[in-house]
């Protein structure tokens, strides 16, 4: 029976969730299949396409975010479908997929974030960087954060590259944003920004940084801050040193932080400090307005498992800030009915293929991509072999006959299910609509395109485009 899969008498019938980058490489991959015919219907909670090319690459990196064309690709071919504004969990279930698809792909990312366990973390304006990105890039579920930029300074903690991001972002002028598709209301906030010292603090020395050279490098060509690096922070212990030998990309950041020390202020009126071996051990308050961060000093340990690990102290200082972001990593979060790792924060698997926790075995026609399968790390394009790799999983159980049949495969059996429950499904059509209407907007001003940000206003494009 099983064999007739992927014909095109029967095509095997893909469902994706999340319309993010391992969502559409996977589509890619699936659709790109010459030995089996596929159909690739993908789910997405927000209206518009792409999550962290759109909602997390930062408006200034529009080199990044042009991978979004190759995306569009796929949308343009025959077998896909998209289903933008459908949540799983509440608008499709898990029974619901089961029942019309042959094959699950869940591709929804890391969305939350991971936490530092201090006193102060939850006061006003202490935030993760996650929740900051998305504001600024226009997320419709962070379009009223409460971001306060009339402090001074700000601390951001972490030194990966998402840290990279938010620290230019407060560090760059309106002149250098306003030709980008910044959210409006994010352009306007920073704009009246009051900030002028941004301290980038990480736990461990500068032989431990998550960042890559073009990031730190930015920061020596912006127009109105300067990058601060103490040179007495800047030695390395035998171990470091050690552990990063012949590693260029490494010896690299350590140049321009180098660099950096060696230039010092230019008398710029903003400042990125980078600051190594400290730890926030409290966000401290008064009246509840964050006022400081008070830091650990920290020393390096290598550990057993061979890692250099940091440890504190007991010697502490204080730095004046009233905002604080902290970097410190993405982390999944579950999704209704479908198997998760607590600990690890990802949806537990073997290549690809979802892992039953109670039993230990594998689910039928049930994978996994990206950052929910393996963690948060990688660049978007690392996502690209960790979707065919899971792809490969699934053609492999195909070709052995180890897949069971959607009950209900009729196409259109799914787009009656939304109808019935009244959800306002958007198509690759209506997308294409609202993209259109964003880069003409941005035309007229300049910019890559001007987001629609709320679900309303996108819906509203649509219906006045369907008048
Ligand atoms: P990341 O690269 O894993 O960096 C996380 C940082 O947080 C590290 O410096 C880590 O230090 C620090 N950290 C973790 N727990 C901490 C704690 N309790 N206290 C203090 N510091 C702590 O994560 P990310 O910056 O979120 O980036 C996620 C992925 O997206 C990465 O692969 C990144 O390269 C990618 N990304 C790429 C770009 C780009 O290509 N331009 C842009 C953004 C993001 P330790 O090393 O000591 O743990």
């Amino acid at each position: 029976m099983t064999t007739k899969l992927g014909t095109a008498d029967r095509p095997l019938r893909a469902a994706i969730v999340g319309a993010g980058p391992s969502g559409f490489y996977a589509a890619a991959a699936l659709l790109k299949e010459q030995d089996f015919t596929v159909t690739v219907d993908v789910f997405e909670r927000l209206i518009a396409p792409y999550g962290l090319v759109r909602y997390g690459v930062a408006p200034d990196h529009q080199n990044i975010k042009a991978v979004a064309k190759t995306y569009d690709r796929t949308t343009a071919e025959a077998g896909f479908r998209y289903f933008g504004n459908v949540e799983f969990g509440k608008d499709i279930t898990h029974a619901d997929l089961r029942r019309h698809y042959d094959v699950i792909f869940y591709t929804t990312g890391a969305q939350s974030d991971r936490r530092l366990n201090i006193p102060g973390e939850d006061l006003p304006n202490s935030m993760s960087a996650t929740e900051f990105v998305a504001w600024y890039n226009g997320h419709p579920d962070y379009r009223d954060l409460e971001v306060d930029l009339s402090c001074e300074a700000a601390v951001v903690v972490g030194v990966g590259n998402v840290a990279m991001d938010v620290a230019r972002i407060l560090a760059k002028s309106v002149e250098e944003l306003k030709s980008t598709d910044i959210a409006d209301h994010a352009l306007e906030a920073l704009a009246g920004s009051n900030i002028k010292d941004i301290y980038v603090v990480a736990r461990r020395g500068p032989a431990q940084v998550k960042f890559t050279n073009a990031e730190i490098r930015e920061f020596g060509h912006l127009a109105i801050a300067d990058a601060i690096v103490l040179d007495s922070e800047l030695k390395l212990d035998r171990a470091s040193s050690a552990s990063i030998e012949g590693d260029t990309g490494m010896q690299k950041n350590l140049d321009y932080l180098r660099a950096y020390a060696e230039i010092g202020t230019t008398g710029k009126p903003r400042r990125v400090h980078f600051r190594f071996l400290v730890s926030p051990v409290e966000i401290c308050e008064e009246n509840g307005k964050i006022v400081a961060v008070k830091l650990e000093k920290n020393e390096l340990r290598p550990s057993v498992s061979g890692d250099i690990k940091s440890t504190g102290t007991g010697k502490f200082e204080t730095i004046p800030a009233g905002l604080v972001l902290r970097s410190v990593g993405y982390r999944g979060i579950p999704l209704p009915d479908v198997p998760f790792d607590k600990r690890a924060g990802v949806i537990p698997n073997e290549v690809g293929r979802i892992i039953d926790l109670d039993t230990g075995k594998t689910l039928t026609g049930e994978y996994v991509a990206g950052w929910i399968k393996r963690g948060p790390t990688g660049v978007i394009g690392t996502n690209k072999p960790d979707a065919i790799e899971s792809v490969n999983s699934m053609f492999e159980d195909l070709s052995k006959g180890k897949l069971a049949l959607a009950i209900d495969p009729d196409p259109d059996a799914i787009v009656r299910l939304l109808h019935e429950r009244n959800v306002r499904y958007v198509t690759k059509d209506e997308w294409k609509v609202i993209d259109g209407v964003e880069a003409g907007a941005g035309k007229a001003q300049g910019k890559p395109r001007v987001k629609l940000i709320e679900r309303d206003a996108m819906l509203a494009v649509l219906d006045v485009v369907a008048k």
